[in-house]
Order: C-alpha cells, then structure tokens, then sequence
C-alpha cells in the first residue's frame, strides 16, 4: 500500500515525510483492519514529524484522525463495512491506578495512534477493535475526520476548564480544534470571545458568531469565565490567565509549549484562578463529543490535500496557511 512515513524527523520544509510502498498491516487478534478514507491533520502530527516530541518508533506513519471502513476483524458488534473513526488515544492497557479511576486519558501505558503505533496517512491501517468509534451518518468522511482529534480534544478542554452553559469563555487561536469548539459553545449558550494571529483566522471567527475578535495576545473587552488556549506559546496561556475572572480556568490545549514565561503570581494567578493541561481524550469524551456533533450538525471547514501531499499539509498547518482542519485523502 501507499503510506507516508517518517524515519527522520525535521524541518517539515524539507520534507521528512517520504512517500513509499510499504506492506500492508496484517490482522492481529483483538484489531480491525480499515481501508482508510480520509485521515485529517493535527498540529501534533507536526509536532512528531519534526521531532518537538521525541520519536518512539524508527519508521512510523502519522495520522489519528481516521475515517476507516472495516475491512477484516469484524465483530457482531462492528460488521464488516462499518465506517468508524479512530483518534490519538488508540488503546489503554486497562489496568493501571488511571484505567481504574475513570482517567484513561492519563493511562501509565497508553498506545498513540500515528506516534507508538502506525496511523492514517495510508491506504490502510489497523486499529483495536475498542478503541474504534462508529461514525453517525450525518458526518461524511472529509468533514468527520477533523472531528477525530481537533474536535474531541476541543472538547474536552471545555470541559476540563469546567465550561457552564451561558458562559463567556475565550478560545485563543483559532485553528482547526477552536472552530469546532465555537460551535459546541453556541450550542452551549456561551459567547464566545477570540484572540488569534491571522487575519483570515479573526475572520473566520466573525462568521461564526464569536462575540468579539482580536489579535494573538490581545485582551478580550471584559473577564472571562473560562479560556482555552491552542497555540503552542506560552505567551498565549499568560495572556489567557490574564483576561480570567476570580476563580476562572485556563485549559491548555497544547502537547507541547515554546516554553512557559515566568508571570507575576499576585496579580494573574492569586485569587483561585487555574491553570491546567489536557492530555489526551477518554472514548467516554469521543463518544459524548460524536453524538453532540451529529446533533448539532457541526460542519468543520476543510481543506483537502492527497497522500502525496502529507508534508504539504503539515507545511499549511504549522503556516496556518489554511482555515479550519487539513485533511488528507488516500
Ligand atoms: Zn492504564
Ligand atoms: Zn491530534
């Protein structure tokens, strides 16, 4: 099969993505097999492609945002032909203190789709029959994958900074995950408050309804509630914690940071005010987060590039050349 594989990250300009025939995954006991039909792009795939988070593999194919059809390994409950969608988490070991206490996205031994294990930038893929989510019908294959990672994990940092319906909460950036999390919000009764470089960007949050719009680190016009940050700066999380009410949370959606600046504790963080992570997703999140999707119909702006393209997607993606998600389409 056709696989975009990386062996040495760098610089994605020099594209370390190669583009070859490699075998095709066989069955392993437990897994499906999926004949993948689109496979959207993350900033984190990037983030592995060039090395900011240490390789674990010598060869590995990205990609965790697969919208696959099963073709072998088929269950009752997954017939063959069953269209399902596979994201970053693609298996726990379901026994350590995190499994047991309903925090599998903290799991002590977790398999990444794309990173420890082969991913989507591929004819096929292979996937663990549990860790496979059926994909309502609302949701075509393009417009489903964006919501594998970007969606799910946008999701979650609302509810990880503990987002309450009718809240005013700020998204900071506005790539591929905030544009679908604006929507979740205004389903939410939330307004919606964006700081973000890009001009094209500020204006897509126009169109979709964000109350106010400003620049990468600009302060929203009054105290936010709740903030999620996306861009991979800690001068974007200071800014967030700057615009915050007492009490109010800063979710940081981001696998790796430039780094964090040091920041004046009295005035940004004194007064209950929160800063947190969110790693990963739990399926409970992907399944909450699939069927609020179809029921919303969230409608992620794509941009599709072929599998040849993998490095020129990632090259869009780490410009922010493109609004919305990148998808690529084997
Ligand atoms: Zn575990
Ligand atoms: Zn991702």
């Amino acid at each position: 099969m056709k696989a975009a594989v990386l062996t040495a990250p760098g610089n994605i300009a020099q594209k370390p993505l190669r583009i070859e025939e490699v075998p095709c995954p066989t069955l392993q006991p437990g897994h499906v097999l999926l004949k993948v039909r689109a496979c959207g792009v993350c900033r984190t795939d990037l983030h592995i492609t060039e090395g900011d988070i240490p390789p674990r593999l010598d060869h590995v194919i990205p990609g965790h945002q697969i919208v696959g059809e099963i073709i072998d390994g088929a269950t009752p409950e997954l017939p063959i032909s069953t269209r399902v969608g596979v994201s970053w988490i693609g298996g726990t070991d379901g026994t350590c203190w995190y499994c047991s206490h309903a925090m599998e996205n903290l799991c002590d031994s977790p398999t990444f789709t794309g990173y420890t294990v082969n991913g989507g930038y591929a004819e096929y893929a292979s996937a663990r029959a549990d860790f496979v989510f059926p994909l309502p019908q609302e949701l075509d294959d393009l417009h489903a994958a964006p919501l594998l990672c970007a969606g799910i994990i946008g999701f979650r940092s609302l509810r990880v900074a503990g987002t309450q319906h009718g809240e005013r909460v700020g998204l900071f950036g506005f790539g591929a995950s905030a544009h679908l999390a604006i929507e979740v919000l205004h389903a939410w009764n939330c307004e919606v408050y964006v700081s973000t470089r890009g001009e094209s960007h500020r204006k897509l949050a126009e169109s979709l309804g964000a109350k106010w719009v400003g620049s990468e680190t600009e302060k929203p016009p009054c105290e936010l509630d709740r903030a999620v940050t996306f861009a991979p700066s800690g001068d974007v999380v200071v800014a967030a914690l700057a615009s915050l009410r007492k009490g109010g949370v800063v979710a940081i959606n981001a696998i790796h940071l430039d780094r964090m600046p040091q920041f004046d504790y009295d005035s940004l963080l004194w007064g209950e005010r929160q800063i947190r992570s969110v790693a990963n997703m739990t399926r409970a999140d992907a399944r909450d987060f699939l069927e609020l999707a179809a029921e919303i119909k969230l409608h992620p702006k794509v941009t599709s590039f072929s599998l040849d393209q993998a490095n020129e997607a990632l090259l869009a993606v780490k410009k922010d050349a493109i609004d919305g998600a990148a998808v690529i389409l084997p």
